[in-house]
Order: C-alpha cells, then structure tokens, then sequence
C-alpha cells in the first residue's frame, strides 16, 4: 500500500492538489496541504504528485 506524504516544509499553499483531489489532500489553516486519506479510487495519486510546482507531495 502507498504512503502519501506532504512535505510540509516544501509545501507553497497552491492548492492544486486539494482541487485535483479533495479526498486525499486538504489546505489547512496552517496554509499547508495535508494528507487525509491514503488512497483515491477516481483521482490518480501519481500524476498529482507530479503536478505539484515544489516536489512536496511523495508516494512510497
Ligand atoms: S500542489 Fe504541492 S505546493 Fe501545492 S498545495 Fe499541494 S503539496 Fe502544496
């Protein structure tokens, strides 16, 4: 099972992620994205990772 992960010390606050997928990644009041589910069975995981403008978003 993958492990997602937010680098939180990486994390800008774009938001992209949240909106790729609201199920896994959530803007916090700390104004970085957290992780909130370790899977999605719509959104592929491995392709918002790539998609986030600072690397901060890690799949093991
Ligand atoms: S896409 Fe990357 S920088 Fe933007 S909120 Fe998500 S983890 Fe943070």
């Amino acid at each position: 099972m993958a492990k997602v992960t937010v680098d939180a010390g990486l994390c800008v606050g774009c938001g992209l992620c949240e909106q790729s997928c609201p199920e896994v990644f959530k803007l916090e009041g700390d104004g970085i994205a957290h992780v909130i589910a370790q899977s999605c069975s719509i959104h592929n995981l491995e392709e918002i990772a790539a998609q986030c403008p600072v690397e901060a978003i890690k799949i093991k």
